[in-house]
């Protein structure tokens, strides 16, 4: 697969990025007020003008994207638009060095979003599902992570800024130390479950902000034993 090194002029250019980018390699701040400000309920998308796969620009690193093209075979048969004549389609525009948009379609939907049930879905996401392998081995670490992303000059993370425009994401009313499930849940799956429970208990004892060590990357299989969780199992377009 060749990467064009030039965006096609479908890709909106006026949207925002989920890219995710720490400043720091080893360590990073966590926003806690910010996430814990906020419940996150993803229920899948039937329209693609409120859809995340629609109003963001993906980027993937160069690991994400050989993960990526390693299950294109996969990914195709939920995703048929992929197939050309000689493999597959083009769907990566380098964007900076090292950083790879995922194209879209004529109407801004990421390449890799199917519709079954009248529902918009992940193809990555149901084949990471379906073969077994840690979502964030095969699905771009920021859509993973959505609605938090790195802000504050990419060194903390903390709810994306238009995350409350989406339907899915609410305001709690009252001050919460608990991590909405689906949340505390994302950042299990991108930077482990010993970071979520380090993470838990600082929200139970009053931490606002923590500084962290960024741990090496151990991707963590899904369970599906929560009613969240067992939405995300039929691969909901976000987990
Ligand atoms: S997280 Fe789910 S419900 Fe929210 S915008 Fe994305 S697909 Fe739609
Ligand atoms: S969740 Fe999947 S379909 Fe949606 S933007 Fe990310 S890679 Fe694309």
């Amino acid at each position: 697969m060749i990467i064009k090194t030039e965006m096609r002029s479908k890709t909106l250019t006026t949207r925002g990025r989920k890219c995710l980018r720490c400043k720091h390699r080893n360590r990073m701040q966590i926003n806690l007020a910010s996430i814990l400000s906020m419940d996150h309920a993803c229920q899948g998308c039937t329209r693609v003008e409120t859809c995340c796969c629609a109003r963001y620009e993906v980027c993937v690193d160069a690991k994400e994207l050989n993960r990526i093209i390693q299950v294109l075979p996969e990914v195709v048969k939920l995703c048929p638009h992929l197939r050309t004549a000689g493999g597959y389609d083009n769907v990566f525009d380098e964007v900076e060095p090292g950083i790879y948009a995922i194209d879209t379609t004529e109407s801004g939907l990421c390449i890799f979003a199917f519709v079954s049930d009248h529902r918009i879905r992940c193809s990555l996401h149901t084949v990471g599902l379906t073969l077994g392998i840690p979502l964030a081995q095969v699905k771009p670490k920021a859509c993973l992570l959505w609605p938090l992303a790195f802000s504050e000059g990419d060194t903390a993370l903390s709810l994306e800024e238009d995350a409350l425009s989406f339907r899915c994401n609410s305001r709690r009313r009252n001050p919460s130390r608990r991590l909405s499930p689906a949340l505390g849940e994302a950042i299990g799956l991108v930077y482990g479950n010993d970071l979520r429970a380090e993470l838990e208990k600082k929200a139970k004892q009053g931490v606002r902000r923590a500084a962290v060590l960024i741990p090496a990357f151990r991707p963590t299989k899904p369970s599906i034993n929560t009613p969240w969780q067992r939405r995300r199992g039929e691969c909901w377009a976000d987990p």
